[in-house]
Order: structure tokens, then C-alpha cells, then sequence
């Protein structure tokens, strides 16, 4: 059995969790049109529908949020995020703003023209959905490996450096306004991307003039796989690999709901002086003035204060530990999950699991409601419902990898919470042919995973 990491904290205070029968949650989940988001989180035993936003802030993150400074403009806690974020990421502007989309919004707003195309190792849902509301084309090259759900490849975040090659030549520099990378790579499994390859990417991205952008919400977690992968990082800090990533970038969109260890907030960072000026004046329209944006003062000291906590050598093996402990036990119970195991995230590989269901009756979607119906833990589907897109003429293309992502809440859940999961899964293993797929009932415009409803196929329908 895997090892399990002790915890390098106490827990001081204690949130109830309320428990539900199987016919309970029968009943809660068909009230919310079989979409988990829906789900009232008090009905929710083991909650890890993601790890965004949902961390345990620290004795000292609390103790900031009573020194924050809700002054309008200039702040005292703005000053305190700027120290960190210039010393960690570097870059020479930056301007908070509520979440990371909210980052991303505003990039995408001033960069990008009518039918251009951004590249990115993989695009997460809401960048995704960003670029295209611009009228964008987002496109995924990472390496074949990063869709292989088996291989062990060290770093499966990895941009593939040829296509990305090819690809730029093909649509012509001009036609990309801004290339990404995302670290680590959340729609890939939450696999890491290595120092060599961001340092390959930046230089065809530059070779071609075309802005870096990173996107940095796991780049903590990034950091620390590179210290234990990559040749020449094992004796660097957490702190000194993260600042040599940045140093290859023009800028980068962060969400500080996931490495910064708060509940909202995020940023957007750039060097170039004039795009700065023009954020700023996007961000007086869509967030706020530019030293709060969109943010309380305690929320601007809690992520200073928790962007180096995140960075703290125990903290990030403890965490990466426990992704490793829960993915190394479903493997054993027989639950295929992609390997090696991701930074935040356990994903299952639901076309080896349940290659029954067809990915039009939504297979992932179906694992995700029957966990709750099982066990009471949520957690969230990529794949067909998140990622299909349909073309001009109505044809659907499905996503190559269907997973279900079981996110874990940073600080949050214990070793025997973990346990409970793969109890749950080791159930539903035992009568997984017998689960079936859905038909979407609404079908939202964007970001359709989030509000749409469902019903149950019956055996006949299928
Ligand atoms: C969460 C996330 C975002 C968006 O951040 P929000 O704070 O949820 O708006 C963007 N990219 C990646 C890779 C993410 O995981």
C-alpha cells in the first residue's frame, strides 16, 4: 500500500460534516437535474469537486485577514502582495483581480483579434472559453504523451515543441497574438511541464515575436516536481525554480485560489509598459482600481501571506504525497486513473473504466453522479460534457481522454477521508457495467459542464 505523508500542520478548527442515506442522495441528485454543481454542498460528504478556492487558510493567513487595509486606493496589504509577487514571479507590472478568469478576460480582451489562434500546452476550461469569446481559437499541443492516460512520461504537461513549430508556421506569427503554457497542465491530468520545456517554448514563441504568457495557478506544484525530476533542480528551492519559469515570460494569469492557498482572488502580471497601461484601464471597467481589483484588503494579505506558504518545501511533498497515496490506491483497487499521478488532482481514466457507454451517453458525466449516489463525493467530469465542441455543420468531435477528476482541497481532507474515497470507487467497481449513460436535457452556450441538466438513458434508449 502506498505510504501516506504526515501532515505538517494541526488542525485548530473543525467544520461539521453532515451525513446522507443512499435514498437521500437518490432524491437530492435527480432535484438537481444530475448536475453535481448543483448539489448543495451541505448534502456533500467528501467534496472534491476541485481545489480551487476551497483551501484551509493558515493561523497566519487568518491572522493577516484582521490586518488587512480595506483602504480604496494604495493599500498597505497591496504592498504587501506586490513584495511577493515581484519577488516570486518577477515580472515588472501586475494588477490583482477577483479570480483568474478575471486575469484572462483582460488578456484576452486587449490581445486578441477576430479568428486568430492561441496555443497552449492545454487550454483549461474557462481560458478556453475566454479565448473563444474574443473570437479566438484555442489549440491544445502538448505532447502525445500527455494523452496517453499509461505513460510514465516525467513531465506529460510538456508542449510539444514541433507542433507548436509547425503550427505557428502554418497560421503565421501574426495570426497568434500570445502563446501559453499552463503549469501545471489542470485539463491534462495536472501533469508537470518542465523547466527545459518552458524554456523551448519561450524561445520559438520569442524566435516568432509572439508573447509568453504562463498560466501559472499550480506553478508551486510545478516547481516542486521539477525539483524532484529534472536533472540539475534537486538542490533549488521551490522558490528558485519558480523564479527562473517566470524569468522566460512575458507575463502570466494566476489563479490565487489554488497554489496561493485563499478562497478568491487571483492576477494578471505583464512586463510591457503600454499593455500594462491598457489592463489598467480594463481593470477600472470590469474589476476595480487598480491596487484592489475586485478584491477586500484582507483577501490581498491573505494571498501574499499564502503564496509563501505554498511555496514551503514540506508543505508542497505533503501535498504531492497525498495526490500520489490516493491515485497509487485506486490503481490497486482496480480503478484505472491516469499515471503518474498529477499535483491537485487524481483523474480517472473513464474510457478504460466504463468503455461501455459511448462518449455521446457521456461516461464521465455518468461516473460523477453515480460517486455522490454511492459514497456522497463529488467530484467533476472532463470530458465530453466539459470538452466536446460541435462544428458548423452541428458534428460533434469528443475530447481523446474522458476522465473524471477527483480535486483535493489543499490542508482540507484527511488520510481517512481519502480511505472513504476509494472505498466508494472499490463499490462502484463492482457494478460498473451496470451503470449507464445520459442525455443532456439543457444545453448551456459556454462552460456547458456547469449549469446543464440531465436525465438517466434508460436500457432502451441506449
Ligand atoms: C482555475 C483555473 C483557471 C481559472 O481560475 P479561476 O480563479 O477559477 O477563475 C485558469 N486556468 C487553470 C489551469 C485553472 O486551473
Amino acid at each position: 500500500m502506498p505510504s501516506y505523508p504526515d501532515e505538517p500542520f494541526r488542525i485548530k478548527v473543525v467544520e461539521p460534516i453532515r451525513r446522507t442515506t443512499r435514498a437521500e442522495r437518490e432524491q437530492i441528485i435527480k432535484a438537481a437535474r444530475y448536475n453535481i454543481f448543483k448539489v448543495p454542498s451541505s448534502d456533500v460528504t467528501v467534496d472534491l469537486l476541485t481545489d480551487s478556492g476551497t483551501s484551509a487558510m493558515s493561523d497566519n493567513q487568518w491572522a493577516g485577514m484582521m490586518h488587512g487595509d480595506e483602504a480604496y486606493a494604495c493599500a498597505r496589504s497591496y504592498y504587501s502582495l506586490e513584495a511577493a509577487v515581484r519577488e516570486i514571479f518577477g515580472f515588472g507590472h501586475f494588477v490583482p483581480t477577483h479570480q483568474g478568469r478575471a486575469a484572462e478576460n483582460i488578456l484576452c480582451t486587449m490581445l486578441i483579434n477576430d479568428g486568430q489562434h492561441v496555443p497552449n500546452n492545454m487550454h483549461f476550461d474557462t481560458t478556453m472559453a475566454n479565448v473563444s469569446a474574443r473570437g479566438g481559437i484555442p489549440v491544445n499541443l502538448v505532447i502525445d504523451e500527455g494523452m496517453d492516460p499509461t505513460s510514465l512520461h516525467p513531465f506529460k504537461g510538456n508542449m510539444d515543441i514541433g507542433k507548436l513549430r509547425t503550427f505557428i508556421r502554418k497560421v503565421g506569427a501574426a495570426n497568434v497574438p500570445f502563446g501559453l503554457t499552463t503549469v501545471t497542465n489542470n485539463a491534462g491530468g495536472g501533469q508537470p511541464v518542465s523547466m527545459g520545456n518552458i524554456r523551448a517554448t519561450a524561445e520559438i514563441y520569442h524566435e516568432y515575436g509572439i508573447p509568453f504568457f504562463i498560466d501559472a495557478c499550480r506553478y508551486a506544484e510545478n516547481s516542486y516536481f521539477i525539483k524532484m525530476r529534472e536533472e540539475g533542480y534537486a538542490g533549488k528551492t521551490p522558490l528558485e525554480i519558480a523564479q527562473e519559469m517566470f524569468g522566460y515570460a512575458d507575463g502570466c494569469t494566476m489563479s490565487a485560489k489554488k497554489d496561493a492557498l485563499v478562497n478568491i482572488g487571483g492576477f494578471l502580471c505583464l512586463n510591457d509598459d503600454g499593455l500594462f497601461q491598457r489592463a489598467q484601464q480594463e481593470l477600472i471597467l470590469r474589476e476595480g482600481f487598480p491596487t484592489y481589483g475586485g478584491l477586500a484588503g484582507r483577501d490581498l494579505e491573505a494571498i501574499a501571506l499564502g503564496l509563501w506558504e505554498g511555496l514551503e518545501e514540506a508543505y508542497l511533498a505533503y501535498r504531492l504525497g497525498q495526490t500520489a497515496y490516493l491515485t497509487g490506491r485506486l490503481v490497486e483497487a482496480g480503478v484505472p486513473c491516469v499515471v503518474p499521478a498529477g499535483g491537485h488532482a487524481v483523474y480517472i481514466d473513464v474510457k478504460s473504466f466504463l468503455p461501455h457507454i459511448p462518449q455521446p451517453q457521456f461516461p464521465g458525466w455518468a461516473l460523477s453522479v453515480e460517486a455522490y449516489i454511492e459514497g456522497g463525493i463529488r467530484c467533476v467530469e472532463l470530458g465530453s460534457v466539459a470538452f466536446a465542441t460541435k462544428d458548423d455543420n452541428g458534428l460533434w468531435t469528443y475530447p481523446e481522454m474522458e476522465m473524471v477528476r477527483l480535486a483535493i482541497p489543499r490542508r482540507v481532507y484527511t488520510q481517512t477521508h481519502l480511505d472513504y474515497v476509494v472505498e466508494t470507487l472499490t463499490a462502484l467497481r463492482d457494478r460498473k457495467d451496470a451503470i449507464g449513460g445520459y442525455r443532456m436535457t439543457y444545453e448551456p452556450p459556454f462552460l456547458r459542464h456547469f449549469t446543464a441538466e440531465f436525465e438517466p438513458l434508460r436500457p432502451d434508449d441506449a
